[in-house]
C-alpha cells in the first residue's frame, strides 16, 4: 500500500457524495495501491449507509465507524492506526482543503520531506469571528509553547510512515495533532492555498468545542500557564506591599476609617487572582487525571473492508 486516506466524517451526509467523487478522481495515479478511510465518528445521520454505499463505486473505500462520538482529533487519529499506507493524507470531510493539492503534495514529499502540511492563506466563506480567533490562537499558542507550531495550518496534510509512526507513539489522550507532527520534527515545509468554504452542512465545531480544542493544545504544548501563576503571585505581594505602606500611612493621616473602597478592591483583586491560578491548575490537574486513567481513546464499531490480503506497507 502506497497511499492512504484518511478523513473524520461526523454528520457530513451531504458533502460525502462530492468528497468520495473528488477523492476517486485525485487517487487516479496510484489507484490499485490506495485506500481511502472514511472515519465515522458518531454520526447520528446517514453519514455511515453513505460510507458503505460508496464501497460499491469506489472499491479503495474503507469505512470505520466509532462506537461513539469522540471528537474529530480522535476520530482522526483512528483513521490513522488503520492506515497502511507509506503515505498518508489527511482532510476534512466538508471539502474546505481540496483534495486536488495531493499532487503538489506528493512532488514536494519526493523532494525529501516527511510533513507537507497545508496553509491557510485565505479563509473563504467563514465568520468574521472565526477568523479572528483562528488568527489570535496560532500566535498566543506560538508565543506560550515551546514547539513551533505552524501558524494557520489545520490537519489538512500528507505526512511519511516515520513522521506518522513518530506521532501515533505518542501515547497521550489529549490530543492535538498538528502540534504532535511539529513535535515528532523531520523536515517539514508548507504549502499554502485558499480554504474554501464548507461544501454542505454546517460547522461542527461550536464555540465550546472551539474553547476546549484550544486548551487542549495549550496545557498539551506548554506548561507556561503553571509559571504565569507563580508570576502573578509576585505581582499580588506587590501590589499588597503598596496597599500595607498606603494603609500604615493613612493611620496617621486620618482619624476615622473611610478606606472600604481599598478594601473592597483588594478583596475582590486578590480573590480573582487566587481562582484563576486555581484554575489554570485545575485544567492541568484534570488532564492530569484524564491520562492517569489510561483508558481507550475509541472504540470501533463496525469496520468495512474487503477481505484481501493485507499488503505490507513497502509495496
Ligand atoms: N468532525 C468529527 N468529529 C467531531 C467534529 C468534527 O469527525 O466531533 C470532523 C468533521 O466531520 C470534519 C472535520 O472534523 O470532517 C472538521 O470539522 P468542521 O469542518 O466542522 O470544522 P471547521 O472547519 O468548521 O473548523
Ligand atoms: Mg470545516
Amino acid at each position: 500500500m502506497y497511499l492512504s486516506i484518511v478523513v473524520p466524517c461526523m454528520n457530513e451526509e451531504a458533502s460525502l457524495p462530492s468528497l468520495v467523487e473528488r477523492l476517486a478522481a485525485v487517487i487516479e495515479p496510484w489507484s490499485n495501491r490506495a485506500e481511502i478511510i472514511l472515519v465515522d465518528d458518531g454520526s447520528t445521520d446517514g453519514t455511515w449507509d453513505l460510507i458503505r454505499a460508496a464501497r460499491k463505486e469506489v472499491p479503495q473505500v474503507v469505512g470505520l465507524r466509532l462506537s461513539a462520538n469522540r471528537g474529530h482529533q480522535v476520530a482522526l487519529t483512528a483513521g490513522l492506526e488503520a492506515a497502511r499506507g507509506k503515505r498518508v493524507f489527511m482532510l476534512d470531510a466538508d471539502l474546505q482543503d481540496p483534495p486536488e493539492l495531493l499532487g503538489d503534495m506528493m512532488l514536494m514529499m519526493d523532494r525529501g520531506y516527511d510533513v507537507v502540511y497545508g496553509r491557510r492563506a485565505k479563509r473563504e466563506g467563514e465568520t468574521l469571528f472565526k477568523k479572528v480567533t483562528a488568527w489570535g490562537f496560532y500566535r498566543f499558542l506560538n508565543a506560550l509553547s515551546d514547539v513551533d507550531i505552524p501558524r494557520d495550518t489545520g490537519d489538512f496534510r500528507l505526512v511519511s510512515r516515520r513522521a506518522l509512526d513518530a506521532v501515533l507513539a505518542m501515547p497521550e489522550r489529549t490530543r492535538f495533532l498538528r502540534g504532535m507532527f511539529a513535535w515528532a520534527g523531520y523536515d517539514q515545509i508548507g504549502l499554502e492555498y485558499v480554504r474554501a468554504p464548507r461544501a454542505a452542512g454546517e460547522t461542527k465545531y461550536p464555540l465550546r468545542a472551539m474553547l476546549s480544542f484550544a486548551t487542549d493544545a495549550l496545557t498539551g504544548f506548554s506548561t507556561r500557564p503553571l509559571r504565569f501563576a507563580t508570576r502573578l503571585s509576585f505581582c499580588s505581594l506587590l501590589v499588597s506591599l503598596l496597599m500595607a505602606i498606603y494603609v500604615f500611612g493613612s493611620l496617621f493621616l486620618y482619624s476615622t476609617a473611610p478606606g472600604w473602597a481599598s478594601v473592597v478592591l483588594a478583596v475582590s483583586f486578590f480573590s480573582g487572582i487566587q481562582l484563576l491560578t486555581l484554575g489554570i491548575m485545575g485544567e492541568y490537574l484534570g488532564r492530569l487525571y484524564m491520562e492517569a486513567k489510561h483508558r481507550p481513546l475509541y472504540y470501533l464499531a463496525e469496520e468495512a473492508r474487503s477481505l484481501e490480503p493485507v499488503p505490507s506497507p513497502e509495496n
